[in-house]
C-alpha cells in the first residue's frame, strides 16, 4: 500500500453495479476511498459536497454521455479524469485526450492496471504546485498558476487546464527558448503515451494559448526535433 494515497477520494462514474463494484474493491484495496456515482447528474450533484482528486468516467451513461460529463467536470473543478470505456474508436480516444481526460482506459480491464493508471495521473498532478515560491509563471501578459493549474489571459480571463495540458505548459515555461523533444515532453513518465498523444496535447495547449491556431506566436513547431516556447518567462517573486 501506498501510504501518500491513503484515504484519498476517487469517485466512479459508472452505471453497471458489477464493474463499479470491482473498481471500489480494488481501489480500496489500495487504500483509496471511493465514491460511486451511478450517472453523470449523481456526479454533479455530489460534487457539491465532495471534492474527488479524480473521477473515473464511463463514456456510455444513462443520463448523458461521458463527454459531456467530463466537460462539465473540468468546468467545476481541477480533478484528474480518467475515461474508462468499452469504445474503442481512436476518434473517441482523441476526443476524450482532446477534451481534457489525462488518460483513457479499455474495458475489459485488469484491475491492477487501473490502480497504476491512476496513481500515475496522481503523481504527474502532485509534481505540478512542485516549487511554491516559484509558482505563478508570467510571459507576454499571460499568468500561467502551477499551483491551480490555472492560466490567465493578458485580458484576465482564466481557463483551468488539465492535468496533461498544465504539465506540458509547465516543461515549455521553465525551459523557455529551447528546443524540446517529445520525450522531454513527455516529462519523463513512465506511461508509454504515443508521439500521437503529445501532438494532441500540444495542439490542445495552443487552443488555450494562441488566438490565431494558423500562426502560433509562444508553441512553434522545430519540424524533426520537437517543440520550442518562444517567450520571455519570469517568475512570481523574482
Ligand atoms: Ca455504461
Amino acid at each position: 500500500m501506498n501510504d501518500k494515497d491513503n484515504g484519498k477520494l476517487i469517485a466512479i462514474v459508472e452505471d453497471d453495479p458489477d464493474i463499479a463494484r470491482i473498481i471500489e474493491q480494488v481501489l480500496g484495496d489500495f487504500g483509496f476511498r471511493t465514491l460511486w456515482c451511478r450517472s453523470g447528474n449523481d456526479l454533479l450533484r455530489r460534487l457539491r459536497q465532495s471534492a474527488p482528486v479524480l473521477c473515473i468516467i464511463d463514456l456510455g451513461l444513462p443520463d448523458m454521455d461521458g463527454i459531456e460529463a467530463m466537460q462539465k467536470v473540468r468546468a467545476q473543478t481541477a480533478c484528474g479524469i480518467l475515461i474508462l470505456t468499452g469504445r474503442a474508436h481512436v476518434s473517441d480516444r482523441v476526443m476524450g485526450l482532446e477534451l481534457g481526460a489525462d488518460d483513457y482506459m479499455l474495458k475489459p480491464f485488469e484491475p491492477r492496471e487501473l490502480v497504476a493508471r491512476v496513481r500515475s495521473i496522481l503523481r504527474r498532478r502532485e509534481n505540478l504546485p512542485g516549487e511554491a515560491a516559484r509558482s505563478i509563471a508570467r510571459f507576454s501578459g499571460w499568468q500561467f498558476n502551477q499551483a491551480n493549474n490555472t492560466l490567465r489571459t493578458p485580458g484576465g480571463e482564466e481557463t483551468v487546464l488539465s492535468t496533461a495540458e498544465a504539465e506540458l505548459l509547465q516543461i515549455f515555461v521553465k525551459n523557455p527558448n529551447r528546443i524540446l523533444n517529445r520525450e522531454k515532453l513527455m516529462g519523463g513518465r513512465d506511461d508509454n503515451a504515443s508521439d500521437r498523444a503529445i501532438d494532441v496535447r500540444i495542439s490542445r495547449l495552443r487552443r488555450k494559448l494562441e488566438p490565431e491556431a494558423d500562426s502560433p506566436s509562444f508553441i512553434k513547431t522545430v519540424y524533426g526535433a520537437g517543440y520550442l516556447f518562444l517567450a520571455e518567462v519570469s517568475w512570481e517573486g523574482d
